[in-house]
C-alpha cells in the first residue's frame, strides 16, 4: 500500500510511531500527482514547499516534539480560500494574479495544527457550478471514471482525494459543493452548520449559505478536521461555537426521518435501492425509520437560485480585473469602457448569467416579486425542518439524484441546477449535512447518501454516520 492511500487517522500513526516520515508521506503524494494530475486536472496551484514543510516536521518529530492533530498531514485547499503567499483565483481569469495576503482563518488554524498544504484545486469558477466544468483552468475529471465529471463546485478537493493525491481536503458549500462532489468520488463531506466554521477568507459567493467544510476518505478523518478548523472568530462576525458534546447515540430507538419528496420520479434507482438497503440495516440495529414530509421541497431549488445569485451579483461586484487579472485591454477610452471589457473577458458565461439573474432580482420594482418572496419560501423551508426535527432525530436522503454524469452530458443550466435538489435546501436552512459513500453502481459508481442534522448537531452526525460506514 502506499502511504497516499492511507487516511489521515492511519497516517498520524505513521508519523507518531516513526514507521515513516513525513518527506515519504509527501513526496508519495506529489509522485501521485505527477503521474496522474494531467488528466485529472485537479490542481490549480501546486505548493513548491511541500517538501521543504515536510522536512522542518521531520526534523520536529526527530527532536522529539508533540505532534499536533495534523502534524505533518498533506491537505489540498479549494482554490476560493486564501493561503498567505499563493495564488488564490477562485477558479477566475479575473483573478489569474491573485496572490493572497493573508491566510483564512480555517488555513490559520489548519497551519496551527500542523498540516501541510500540498496545493490550491480546481474548482468551478467562484464556486457556481455542480460538475467542475466552469473552471478558466480546464476542467476536472472523476478519478473513477475520467469521462465523468467529479461534481462541483469543489471537483478538485473531491479529485484529488480521492486520486490520492493528498489525504483530505477543504472545499466550501453553498448549494452542496462539498456533498455532491463527495458523493460523486466516493468520499465524506460535510457542509457544517451555518457559522460553525469562519468564512474569513473565503472568497464569497453567497454570504447568507457559504460554508468551508471538509473532504475526507473516513468519518473519523472529517470530525478530525471539522474538530480543528471550527469555531468562533471575530473576524466573521457569523461564526459561532460549536460545544462538543460527545454525543453517543443509540442505534436502538434512534429516530431517522426519510422526507417522501426525497424519493420521487427521476432519483436514479440503483441509489434508491441503495439507500433502502441501509435503512433496512439500521431497522435491523432497533432504530426506528419514519416517514416525514418537507412540504416545500418542490421550491427550494428556485428559492436558492434566486437568493444564491443575488448575493452572488453583490459580492462580485468587486472584481475590475485591474490589479488580479492577465486581461490587458489597451484601446479603451475610459474607466467604464474598461470595466465593462475587463468583465466581459475576465468572467465566464455561467458567472455572467447569475449576475444578471441577481443584479435583476435585486431590481426595484422586481425585488418583492423575486428576492423578497424567496427569502419568504426559505422562511418556510427552515420550519419544515424545525417540524420534521421535532419528530425524528436525524434526517437520511440520497445526496444527488444521479451518479456522477459524463462530461457535457448537462449542457443547459437547469438540467444542471436540477443535480443540487437535495443539498440546496440544507443551505437555505443553515443546518449540518454529511455525505458519505454507501456502495457503487453496477457500473462501478460512487453512491452517497445525505444525513442532516439539528442545527449545531454534527457529533450526532458524525456518530450515525461511523455506524453506516460499518454496516458496508
Ligand atoms: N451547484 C450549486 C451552484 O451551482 C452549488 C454551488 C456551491 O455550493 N458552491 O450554485
Amino acid at each position: 500500500m502506499k502511504l497516499s492511500q492511507l487516511t489521515i487517522e492511519e497516517a498520524k500513526n505513521g508519523l507518531k510511531k516513526k514507521i515513516f516520515s513525513c518527506q515519504e508521506l509527501v513526496k508519495d503524494c506529489l509522485n501521485e500527482i505527477k503521474k496522474r494530475n494531467k488528466e485529472i486536472n485537479a490542481f490549480i496551484t501546486i505548493n513548491e514547499k511541500a517538501i521543504d514543510e515536510a522536512r522542518e516536521v521531520d526534523k520536529k518529530i526527530s527532536q522529539g516534539e508533540n505532534l499536533n492533530e495534523l502534524t505533518g498531514i498533506p491537505l489540498a485547499i479549494k482554490d476560493n480560500i486564501l493561503v498567505e503567499g499563493l495564488r488564490c483565483t477562485a477558479g477566475s481569469k479575473i483573478l489569474e494574479n491573485y496572490i493572497a495576503p493573508y491566510d483564512a482563518t480555517v488555513i490559520k488554524k489548519l497551519k496551527k495544527a500542523g498540516a501541510i498544504f500540498i496545493g490550491k484545486t480546481n474548482m468551478d469558477e467562484f464556486a457556481m457550478g455542480s460538475s467542475g466544468e466552469n473552471s478558466a483552468f480546464g476542467l476536472t475529471r472523476n478519478p473513477y471514471d475520467l469521462n465523468r465529471v467529479p461534481g462541483g463546485s469543489s471537483s478538485g478537493s473531491a479529485a484529488a482525494v480521492a486520486a490520492n493525491f493528498c489525504l483530505g481536503s477543504l472545499g466550501s458549500d453553498t448549494g452542496g459543493s462539498i456533498r455532491q462532489p463527495s458523493a460523486f468520488c466516493g468520499l465524506v463531506g460535510l457542509k457544517p452548520s451555518y457559522g460553525a466554521v469562519s468564512r474569513y477568507g473565503l472568497i464569497a459567493l453567497a454570504s447568507s449559505l457559504d460554508q468551508i467544510g471538509p473532504i475526507t476518505k473516513t468519518v473519523k478523518d472529517c470530525q478530525i478536521i471539522f474538530e480543528v478548523i471550527k469555531g468562533k472568530d471575530e473576524m466573521d462576525s457569523t461564526s459561532i461555537n460549536i460545544e462538543n458534546k460527545e454525543l453517543k447515540i443509540e442505534i436502538k430507538n434512534l429516530k431517522i426521518g426519510i422526507p417522501k419528496q426525497y424519493f420521487i420520479k427521476g432519483l436514479d434507482e440503483e441509489i434508491k435501492n441503495k439507500i433502502k438497503e441501509i435503512l433496512k440495516k439500521l431497522e435491523d440495529q432497533g432504530a426506528i425509520i419514519q416517514e416525514i414530509s418537507l412540504a416545500m421541497t418542490d421550491y427550494a431549488l428556485a428559492c436558492y437560485y434566486i437568493i444564491m445569485s443575488s448575493e452572488a451579483s453583490a459580492n462580485l461586484a468587486r472584481y475590475d480585473g485591474i490589479r488580479y487579472s492577465k486581461i490587458k485591454n489597451e484601446k479603451v477610452k475610459n474607466v467604464e469602457e474598461l470595466y465593462f471589457e475587463n468583465r466581459t473577458k475576465g468572467f465566464g458565461i455561467e458567472v455572467k448569467r447569475r449576475i444578471i439573474l441577481g443584479t435583476y432580482s435585486l431590481s426595484a420594482g422586481y425585488y418583492e416579486a423575486y428576492y423578497l418572496k424567496a427569502m419568504k419560501v426559505r422562511n418556510l423551508i427552515k420550519k419544515d425542518f424545525s417540524e420534521a426535527f421535532k419528530k425524528v432525530d436525524l434526517i437520511i436522503t440520497p445526496t444527488t439524484p444521479t451518479p456522477a454524469f459524463k462530461i457535457g452530458e448537462k449542457l443547459d443550466p437547469i438540467s444542471m441546477y436540477l443535480s443540487d435538489i437535495f443539498t440546496a435546501p440544507v443551505n437555505l436552512a443553515g443546518l449540518p449535512a454529511i455525505s458519505l459513500p454507501i456502495g457503487f453502481t453496477k457500473s462501478k459508481l460512487p453512491i452517497g447518501c445525505q444525513i442532516i442534522g439539528k442545527y449545531k448537531e454534527e457529533d450526532k452526525i458524525f456518530e450515525l454516520s461511523k455506524i453506516i460506514e460499518e454496516l458496508k
